[in-house]
């Protein structure tokens, strides 16, 4: 079985936070002087404070945003600007979804061939309504969207499905979340990195693109000989 990422693997979704934290940094800069302020670094502090409590997606940056608007213009920021900032939280869950080139039809040659899953994390509401626009539920039968990703949550999926974590290639652009904790149970990846990395998952490469289980592509149209190649390799050590 095959499970995919969705974000930054299938559509683009970092391009969408980037512009929305320069917009947050505008309406701060009506405050303070944005020079050397930190501001989006204070933000990354916010919302990693808040993380276990809001848990990961847009509707918690926005809260996040809120909070750290305040504690940046110590209570300065009016209720207008307040209200632009969840209107930044408001444009960045409604935008169109953007497919990666070469991924619609690298997922349905993969899919021609092996059961597929996507494996996504976030706020359930808006990763429904993002796959649902997404025009790829036809591909995925399985869809599952899980809070945390880690190897409890990946043994978890994979035992629903009955599915031997050396059966299992999962494909994404984040090592830490996607190839890293399969990895450690047991299974495969294919890394295919998105040109803009964010600060929440840039720090750990701990697990090195070297790792034997571990293939590395640079475009979507690699994604199927990649997948072969591991099929071959689990073949041939069975
Ligand atoms: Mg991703």
């Amino acid at each position: 079985m095959v499970g995919f990422d969705g974000d930054d693997t299938l559509w683009r979704s970092e391009d969408y936070y980037r512009a929305a934290e320069k917009q947050y940094e505008e309406i701060i800069g009506r405050y303070i002087d944005l020079h050397d302020a930190g501001t989006l670094r204070h933000l990354l502090e916010v919302e990693r404070r808040n993380l276990k409590v809001f848990g990961y997606g847009v509707k918690g940056m926005t809260l996040s945003m809120i909070e750290a608007a305040i504690e940046l213009t110590d209570g300065r920021v009016t209720a207008r600007d307040l209200q632009q900032v969840v209107e930044i939280g408001r444009a960045t869950l409604q935008h169109p979804v953007e497919l990666i080139d070469g991924i619609r039809e690298a997922v349905s040659e993969i899919a021609a061939e092996l059961p597929v899953v996507l494996v996504t994390k976030g706020d359930l509401f808006h990763r429904e309504a993002k796959i649902a626009s997404s025009g790829l539920v036809d591909l995925f039968p399985r869809i599952e969207i899980v809070s945390e990703k880690d190897p409890p949550t990946y043994a978890r999926v994979l035992a629903e499905f009955g599915i031997d974590a050396a059966q299992f290639v999962m494909v994404g652009n984040s090592l830490r979340s996607d190839i890293e904790p399969v990895v450690r149970l047991g299974g495969w990846g294919v890394h295919i990195p998105y040109p803009i990395t964010y600060g929440r998952t840039r720090t750990n490469m701990a697990l090195a693109e070297a790792h034997p289980r571990v293939r590395s592509v640079d475009t979507a149209t690699q994604l199927p000989q990649a997948v072969r190649e591991i099929v071959t390799a689990v073949r041939n050590a069975g």
